[in-house]
């Protein structure tokens, strides 16, 4: 059993982060209330689950939504939250709060959905955040989502694209193996204009990927999708 000090001693086999979030008592990421983790019980109550949707981009079934263009390199999309209210807040607190540990937890209705509903694809890896943001926030959230989610479907995980971030603009992705044919199930945490699974997804293309699934945590809004991307 660890006492603190021995902790702090032991602080250098430890990236910091994790140190934290050792030390600090469970909160729930939405409200910050001390006790349950993920969430407490009354913002539990209130997660704003997707039910099953449109098999394309994930938008509620029944309502009127704009989907994806016709030309779009993404073929189907998973998704557990809507992006709002206690979901919003609770990914935002995980990834830039610096409130790791109830990731995992986070992740549990995204996972037992792809387990229910699994993608035919080969391979799964992550939209990559570029190393200095991904620093800063403390891991690049994509990636431990993408290992949690390959670890539940029995398939590798394989970073398959290296991020750049350009000053003032969007990141640019590169693919850094040749993907011959390879069905591809591509993790990010949120889908909110598309832009971003747009571009990662076409360079996946690009590389001979053939079915891209796109997996994230959130899907927002029934808006149109990856708009902006194709300019
Ligand atoms: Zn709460
Ligand atoms: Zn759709």
């Amino acid at each position: 059993m660890g006492t603190v000090s021995n902790l702090v001693v032991s602080a250098g086999r430890w990236p910091v982060t994790a140190l934290l979030d050792l030390l600090a008592p469970p909160r729930c990421l939405a409200c910050r209330r001390r006790g349950g983790t993920p969430l407490c019980g009354p913002c539990a109550a209130q997660v704003p689950l997707l039910g099953h949707g449109c098999r394309r981009c994930a938008a509620p079934r029944g309502q009127a939504h704009a989907c994806w263009p016709d030309d779009a390199p993404v073929d189907g999309v998973s998704a557990a939250f809507d992006y709002r209210g206690v979901a919003a807040a609770a990914i935002s607190t995980a990834k830039l709060a610096g409130a790791h540990a109830g990731w995992p937890g986070l992740c549990a209705a995204l996972l037992a959905r792809l387990e229910r509903e699994p993608p035919a694809v080969d391979v799964v890896t992550w939209i990559t955040t570029p190393t200095a943001r991904s620093h800063q926030r403390g891991g690049d959230h994509a990636a431990r989502l993408a290992h949690l989610v390959a670890s539940r479907l029995h398939l590798p995980v394989v970073q398959l694209l290296a991020a750049r971030e350009v000053p003032g603009g969007r990141d640019t992705y590169a693919a850094v193996h040749p993907l011959p044919g390879t069905d591809v199930l591509l993790v990010d945490d949120i889908l909110t204009t598309g832009a971003t699974a747009w571009r990662a997804a076409a360079c996946l293309r690009s590389a001979g990927a053939g079915r891209i699934h796109l997996a994230v945590l959130a899907r927002a809004g029934t808006h149109t999708l990856g708009g902006a991307s194709r300019r």
